[in-house]
């Protein structure tokens, strides 16, 4: 889970980079927000597992995690959207 975290940080850090640079990232931003958003689904599911029964219960604070962290993909534009986005600019 740190690897993929890792990864996706490095992927963010670099679109920032080249956004101050003034370059176009739409593709790539679309990309990192699907991406990151599905990932960071996968690793609340398994941060949720790690706690047992614990993790389902609202008195500790991965229940919620795992509850909100859904919403990442939906709000400001929908993964699926974002890969409607991706397509179009693949010339797909
Ligand atoms: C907590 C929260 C905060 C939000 N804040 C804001 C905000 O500040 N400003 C704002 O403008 N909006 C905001 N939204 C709205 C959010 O951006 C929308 O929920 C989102 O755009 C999806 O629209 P919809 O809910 O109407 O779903 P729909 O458009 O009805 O989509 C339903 C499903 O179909 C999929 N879908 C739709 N069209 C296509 C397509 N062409 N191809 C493939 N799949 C498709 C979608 O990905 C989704 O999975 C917020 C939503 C939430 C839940």
């Amino acid at each position: 889970m740190r690897t993929e975290a890792t990864i996706g940080r490095t992927f963010v850090d670099r679109l920032i980079e080249e956004h101050m640079q003034g370059a176009n990232i739409v593709n790539e931003v679309s990309m990192a927000k699907s991406w990151i958003t599905d990932l960071s689904q996968k690793v609340a599911v398994e941060c949720m597992q790690l706690y047992g029964g614990y993790g389902y219960m609202e008195e500790y604070e991965i229940a919620r995690r795992y509850r909100d962290v859904a919403v990442n993909s939906i709000y400001a534009g929908t993964n699926e959207i974002m890969k409607v986005i991706i397509a179009k600019n693949l010339g797909l």
